[in-house]
């Protein structure tokens, strides 16, 4: 083992932490150093099993779907335990996740933890009743009221990339809403998860059963949670072809879905726009966590007359882009999550190069780092809109340059996609900007190098990036139910 790392190796069923059947673990590899850093609990299908009977028994039999005040103090609390563990949980973060440790000062740890108490503020001011005052339907006068309730249990399943960032985007706003959860993390990240149910157990009020975590080497037990009849929700975030899969295992009892899936975002370049601003930008987003990242710009759109400067801007800034070892603050970029992803980015290169493009920067591994799965920044450049590098996620540090002939081909371009998450559009002109944004067919957008990462605005995805919003009032809404009442006689 490289290093003691502040870490948890058990699962969470009804309120115990406990090893999995039979003591089963498998181990947990840090990207950056190809070491083994410890191991998790590999959970199996009789520990879902009983995870999610322990989450059907809370909802059902306990009072945590109506007692309001209890949930306030809980998720305040998850909020403490997090901030008294910051630190330790950073470190760990970096060597589970591979990520940059400038990136824990923002979405991968301090953002989602602060985002805790937002969901706090809401579930205190939330108005759980809307009186939609009298009427007579059919001659009956009724006072009518329609009454916001818990779904139920919730089957939360999360990909690698943002672990807590997506854990807490998740099981927060489930439990704040008063459902009961199973989480169910990546194999790659079981460590975020375990953590998470370490702090409900030892530093929360959160009864036995609301929340439990199953990690395992399995993708067959979050398909097992996905298909289960006693889980009334499923909220996954992963690739699009497993969230199809998702979608099929729920069918059969009708299980509402919430679904974050896959993008392929443009950074559109308006002709007037300053390009060395737009240059940077890009650069900074296709290389954030190694471009292992779902709403990333990884297609930069530029004007035709200006692309051979818009070329020269990016590859001169990704040419001096610091990246290496994620412990190192100076650095801004760091490994990919495994060999697997590693080779499968390295193919996307290649494939590119095949379908004609050339590569005007990186293309490879980098030689100065000899361990760790690293790719170079890569710049891809007279890439057609139809090939498969402009079409299919790579999940890399990967830009694709396309051409476009003015506005409405611009948009046209970003919309060439079955994605629909994000995308970015820059222009001296604002108002070309704003109609520019309006047109592209995204759940959200920059314009002029606005942010929309924060824990009030909805973040989620058109087409087939998802159904559904996290986040905001209207990720909270998704963990709701809604009961219309009628009262006849008043
Ligand atoms: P993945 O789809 O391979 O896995 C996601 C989760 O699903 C993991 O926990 C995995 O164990 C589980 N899983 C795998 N097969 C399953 C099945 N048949 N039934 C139920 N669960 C199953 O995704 P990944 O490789 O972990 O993550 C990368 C993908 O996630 C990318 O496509 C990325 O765009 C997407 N993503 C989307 C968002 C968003 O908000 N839209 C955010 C982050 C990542």
């Amino acid at each position: 083992m490289a290093d003691d790392f502040w870490h948890d190796e058990r699962l969470l069923v009804d309120g115990k932490l406990v090893p999995a059947r039979g003591g089963a673990t498998f181990d947990n590899v840090n990207p950056a150093t190809e070491q083994v850093i410890g191991v998790a609990a590999d959970g199996t299908s009789e520990d879902m099993d009983e995870a999610i009977g322990a989450a059907r028994r809370a909802f059902d039999a306990t009072s945590w779907s109506s007692d309001v005040e209890l949930r306030v103090r809980c998720v305040r609390q998850l909020r403490e335990a997090f901030e008294r563990h910051l630190e330790e949980i950073r470190a760990t973060t970096v060597a589970e996740v591979g990520c940059p440790v400038a990136l824990t000062h923002g979405p991968q740890l301090a953002s989602p933890v602060a985002a805790i108490g937002w969901v706090a503020d809401l579930l205190e001011r939330y108005e759980w009743v809307t009186d939609l005052g009298v009427a007579e339907p059919f001659g009956q006068r009724s006072h009518r009221s329609v009454h916001r309730e818990a779904v139920g249990v919730v089957g939360a399943i999360t990909p690698w990339n943002f672990p807590h960032q997506i854990n807490l985007a998740k099981v927060v706003p489930a439990l704040a809403a008063g459902n009961t959860v199973v989480l169910k993390p990546a194999p790659d990240t079981p460590w975020s998860a375990a953590i998470l149910g370490r702090l409900v157990a030892e530093e929360t009020d959160i009864p036995p059963g609301v929340l439990n975590v199953v990690t395992s080497s399995s993708h067959g037990v979050g398909a097992q949670l996905s298909a289960d009849p006693r889980v009334d929700l499923v909220s996954f975030t992963g690739s699009t072809a497993t969230g199809r899969a998702v979608m099929t295992a729920g069918a059969a009892t009708i299980k509402k879905l919430f679904l974050e899936l896959g993008g392929k975002s443009a950074f559109i370049v308006l002709d007037d726009a300053d390009l060395a601003a737009a240059a940077a930008g890009v650069a900074f987003q296709i290389t954030a966590h190694a471009g292992q990242g779902c709403a990333i710009t990884s297609r930069f759109v530029v004007p035709r007359q200006r692309e051979h400067e818009a070329i020269e801007a990016v590859t001169s800034m990704l040419a001096s882009f610091p990246y290496g070892d994620p412990t190192d603050p100076s650095n801004l970029m760091g490994p990919l999550i495994r060999a697997g992803q590693r080779d499968r980015v390295l193919g996307y290169i290649q494939k590119g190069k095949d379908e004609g493009a050339t590569v005007a920067l990186g293309g490879g591994r980098p030689a100065h780092l000899p361990s760790g799965f690293y790719v170079e920044p890569t710049v891809l450049t007279g890439v057609d809109r139809k090939a498969t590098v402009a079409q299919e996620e790579i999940f890399g540090p990967v830009l694709v340059v396309i051409a476009h002939d003015g506005d409405q081909d611009a948009v046209d371009i970003a919309n060439d996609s079955v994605y629909g998450l994000s995308g970015a559009v820059v222009s001296a002109d604002v108002d070309r900007a704003r109609s520019v944004a309006k047109r592209v067919r995204t759940g959200t957008i920059a314009v002029n190098g606005g942010g929309f990462y924060s824990p009030d605005v909805p973040f989620g995805g058109y087409r087939q990036s998802g159904i559904g919003r996290e986040m905001g009032v209207a990720g909270f809404e998704e963990y709701l139910e809604s009961k219309s009442v009628a009262e006849g006689g008043r």
